[in-house]
């Protein structure tokens, strides 16, 4: 990930609405454009007053609510019926709540002591004016949409989506809206990766399917090497038609890796052809999904201008037991319950797409541990 994160420059920038830029990646940090709250503010409906009046009888001089500017300075032995929101005069440094109080006429009996600053949101407590709110480099959400648009943004300077080319390679593969022969299958690859790639913040383009012959894979590879990341399904094997490496070469490829320990997705291929970044995903549904989420979608955050690619990992316990075999760390279908147990999902092998979309997540089973018994914990990767 290194080799990425050294050689990605910036992508440019562009500005969105702001209905619009849920998911995009921010290009410019957000400051505070004032103290948040910009003065004083009841969190509570009650009474304003001096801390030091309570416990008891306050003459109330009058009443302030939310919207209304900033009353004069209370004096002691004074209180300011008070509504949430509304500013806290000068001089009063807590507030009662109503509900602990007793009001009579203009007379509000409080039993208990207050503590200064109580229910009192101060001047600047959430943020003082030109402190970063948001950094540069954060995928934006619907939090962060709130603070943009309570510091007066009304679009958000973002930066332009990678282009990522899917570019699906094999004989064996008809269109989507094609009835397959016996022996053909759909591209549903194309399709699933697309979905990945949108989640990730890429704009995917498919473009139309490789057959198995080096001067057609060849061609359909320089034109996805146009693209600023280009994503290729299938032919990364051994096998006699496997192709996209060799192609790759050809075409001046370095490969940083061809193989690693995991399966589904042992034979996943990464290199650079000059600037461009191209990952060669084995084409089985299960493989190449998880050989994108494990690898190429950090490789497209980093493209997008994001800070930190974060794989998201959580643990959990399985519901039942649970074995696999010693060797290669294994990302298996699984579905994490309501009730927090994970539940292994049974599959035929990495080309069963009905098995995965029963499946929520990906457990991971470690090359180095052979059983877990029910109640034990384990790592899950969340599908997107
Ligand atoms: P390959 O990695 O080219 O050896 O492909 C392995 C298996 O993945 C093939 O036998 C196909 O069954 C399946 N496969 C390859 N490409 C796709 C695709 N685009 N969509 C769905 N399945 C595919
Ligand atoms: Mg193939």
């Amino acid at each position: 990930m290194e080799s990425v994160r050294s050689a990605v420059r910036l992508p440019p920038v562009e500005t969105v609405p702001l209905a619009a830029a849920h998911g995009r990646v921010l290009a410019v940090d957000i400051k505070a454009d004032r103290d948040y709250p910009p003065i004083a503010r009841s969190l509570r409906d009650g009474f304003a007053i001096h801390s030091a009046d309570a416990p008891g009888t306050i003459s109330v001089i009058g009443e302030t609510r939310a919207g209304e500017s900033q009353q004069p300075a209370l004096a002691r032995g004074y209180a300011v019926e008070i509504m949430t929101g509304a500013p806290v005069p000068k001089g009063a440094d807590a507030v009662v709540m109503v509900e602990h109080v007793e009001h009579v006429g203009e007379k509000v009996t409080t039993t208990q002591a207050a503590k200064a600053g109580q229910f009192v949101n101060r001047q600047g407590a959430e943020a003082q004016a030109g402190a970063t709110l948001i950094p540069e480099g954060t995928c934006i959400n619907a939090s962060h949409i709130g603070t943009l648009a309570m510091t007066g943004h009304t679009g958000a300077t973002v930066y332009r989506k990678p282009s990522v080319a899917i570019l699906s390679t094999g004989d064996e593969l008809v269109d989507i809206g094609a009835t397959p022969a016996p022996h053909q299958i759909r591209n549903s690859n194309s399709y699933s990766l697309a979905a990945l790639v949108m989640a990730a913040g890429g704009k995917a383009v498919i473009l139309p399917v490789a057959r198995d012959t080096e001067p057609e894979l060849r061609s359909a590879l320089e034109q996805g090497l146009r693209y600023d990341l280009l994503l290729i399904s299938g032919g990364v094997s051994a096998g006699k038609y496997d192709l996209v490496k060799p192609c790759l070469r050809q075409l001046g490829a370095e490969l940083l890796f061809e193989r690693v320990k995991i399966q589904p997705g042992q034979p996943v291929a990464f290199g650079r052809v000059g600037s461009k970044f191209v990952f060669g995903l084995p084409g089985n549904p299960g493989s190449s999904m998880v050989t994108f989420l494990l690898f190429a979608q950090a490789a497209l955050e980093l493209l997008s201008g994001r800070r930190e690619p974060l794989l998201p990992i959580v643990e959990a316990r399985f519901e039942a037991p649970f074995a696999h075999r010693l060797g290669l760390t294994r990302f298996l279908p699984a579905c994490l319950g309501e009730n927090g147990r994970l539940r292994h999902v049974s599959w035929q092998g990495s080309s069963d797409l009905p098995a995965m979309a029963r499946a929520n997540a990906f457990l991971i089973a470690d090359h180095d541990r052979e059983n877990w018994a029910a109640g034990d914990s384990i790592r899950v990767l969340l599908k997107p």
